[in-house]
This record gives C-alpha cells, sequence and structure tokens, in this order.
C-alpha cells in the first residue's frame, strides 16, 4: 500500500498578483511555486520511511538536533513559509486590535516602538534567515531572528517560543523589486499584515 503523507503543500491564499505593488507577481510565483514547493518535496522526501512520517511537525522540531539537517532545513522551509503566506494579505496593514493590541503595547510599550524592533531584526539577520513574533513559554511577547530556515520552534533556536508572525528576509522573498535595498522590502510588508491571521495564532498560543 502506498504511504500517503499527512504533510500538504497547501495552496496560496490568493493571487500571484496579489501583494503587488508591495510584493510584485513574480517573486510571489516564483518563491512559492519553486522555492516553497522545493522545500516542501526535499522535506516529504527526507522523512520517507522514518519515524517522522508519523509525527506532527512541531514535534519533529522539539528534536530537530537528533535528525539529518536535510529535515531542519527543509521542513523549516517548508513550515515558515507557509506561516509568511498567510500572515500577509491584500489591503493588510494598519494596527492589530483587541488582546494581540494591548499585549504588544505592554510589552514593546507602543506599536511603533514593536514594529521598529521588529524590522530591526530583519535588517540586522546577516545572510538568509527570518524575523519573528513569538508567545514564549512565560505567555509574554518577544522579538527574535534565526539563520536559514531555522524557527523558534526548533531546539537549535537561541528563542525559543510559538511563532505569530513570521518575516522571510532571504534575498529570493524581495531580490527581483528591491535589489539589496532589504530595509523597503521589510517597510513594504507592514502594508500586508494579516493582523487577524496573527491574532488567531495569538489567541491559539496562550491555550499553550
Ligand atoms: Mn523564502
Amino acid at each position: 500500500m502506498e504511504t500517503v503523507t499527512k504533510f500538504e503543500f497547501k495552496a496560496l491564499p490568493y493571487a500571484y498578483d496579489a501583494l503587488e505593488p508591495y510584493i510584485d507577481k513574480l517573486t510571489v510565483e516564483i518563491h512559492y511555486s519553486k522555492h516553497h514547493k522545493a522545500y516542501f518535496d526535499n522535506f516529504t522526501n527526507a522523512i520517507k520511511g522514518t519515524e517522522m512520517e508519523s509525527m506532527a511537525i512541531k514535534d519533529i522540531f522539539k528534536k530537530i538536533s537528533k535528525y539529518p539537517v536535510a529535515v531542519r532545513n527543509n521542513g523549516g522551509g517548508y513550515f515558515n513559509h507557509t506561516l509568511y503566506w498567510e500572515n500577509m494579505k491584500a489591503h493588510g496593514g494598519g494596527q492589530p486590535t483587541g488582546k494581540l493590541s494591548e499585549a504588544i503595547k505592554k510589552t514593546f510599550s507602543s506599536f511603533d516602538e514593536f514594529k521598529k524592533q521588529f524590522s530591526d531584526a530583519g535588517k540586522t539577520r546577516f545572510g538568509s534567515g527570518w524575523a519573528w513574533l513569538c508567545l514564549d513559554d512565560k505567555g509574554v511577547l518577544c522579538i527574535c531572528s534565526t539563520p536559514n530556515q531555522d524557527n523558534p520552534l526548533m531546539d537549535v533556536a537561541d528563542k525559543k517560543g510559538a511563532p505569530l508572525l513570521a518575516l522571510d528576509v532571504w534575498e529570493h522573498a524581495y531580490y527581483l523589486k528591491y535589489q539589496n535595498k532589504r530595509p523597503d522590502y521589510i517597510e513594504a510588508f507592514w502594508n500586508l499584515v494579516n493582523w487577524d491571521e496573527v491574532a488567531r495564532r495569538y489567541e491559539v498560543a496562550l491555550k499553550g
């Protein structure tokens, strides 16, 4: 009998051109259908015939240091991009409301200060990686960045937590439109954030 993996390559939640003018159509198309798809394919190949096939991805990340590096890179790439696509939308941006808004103000003193710290995490990540807003195990919001395709759910991460907002700062995420100007891409990202999705993740994370 053929084994069907429970991991799925989810459809992009919008059209390739939906994030224009902030992220161009060609970048989204290549990023999703080539880069993200390749991480997914390589991840499913890397776990084939192992105990990981029947594990939840978060449990794989919890002991990622014990598994082959191909699982770390491609499993991270698969999972992180799903978060990234879903925490953006056409006509996003603005500010969160409700409990998430209160928590951001309590932790970072203001939304603008949060935005600055998160942007700085992305701008100062040397080479390729990600910026994150997370909820840590004490129930406090925190900002961090990870190299390559690592994420804060992995046992190898310096700072751990449940990811609420993900920003890809690999050059493939912005180079066609922004070339070397990563800060311009990060500034544009704020016009796309899907705060309803971030708030939903916050609610889920609070429940543990
Ligand atoms: Mn990417």
